[in-house]
């Protein structure tokens, strides 16, 4: 690229400037999962970056009426994770993941829960989940194990 294009065209500098707070870890369907969840969570914040700081909850029963995760304005998000499989635990994650992504990026209501089966938000959400979570398997081949539950 010659210095008059770059000059137009511009330099990006991504920065990496959000934090993430795990709580629950003890819930966790497998021992050393700390590992697993923050490279998980690179990964996420690399696909879908987030500005705002969040909390990601592990819960080992069901609380309100929630399914296998949920989100709450706050930037917080809670996943059912006892009994589960690691790598579900982790596709609910980035499910709930790219809810916070439309509220804090794409202009989506903070103020209201999505509960609309069918509807655009969700479907983002089923579809880049499962996307992301096939991803991150064939480039992370050294949780193959963990994934599914071995230690
Ligand atoms: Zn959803």
């Amino acid at each position: 690229m010659d210095k008059k294009t770059l000059e137009k065209s511009g330099v990006f500098v991504y920065l990496y400037v959000m934090k993430v707070c795990l709580k629950g870890m003890k819930n966790f369907p497998v021992e050393g999962g700390e590992e697993l969840v923050k490279s998980f969570s690179e990964f996420l914040q690399s696909q879908s970056p987030l500005t705002n700081d969040i909390t990601i909850e592990f819960l080992d029963t069901r609380q309100g009426d929630m399914t296998t995760g949920v989100r709450y304005p706050g930037n917080k998000i809670q996943v059912l994770s006892a009994g589960r499989l690691p790598i579900d635990v982790l596709r609910t994650l980035s499910h709930e993941w790219i809810h916070e992504f439309q509220t804090q990026k794409l202009g989506v209501d903070d103020s209201k829960p999505i509960q609309d089966i069918g509807g655009p938000e969700e479907n983002m959400c089923n579809v880049l989940s499962g996307i992301f979570i096939k991803q991150f398997e064939q480039t992370h081949p050294e949780f193959d194990d963990i994934l599914y539950g071995g230690n």
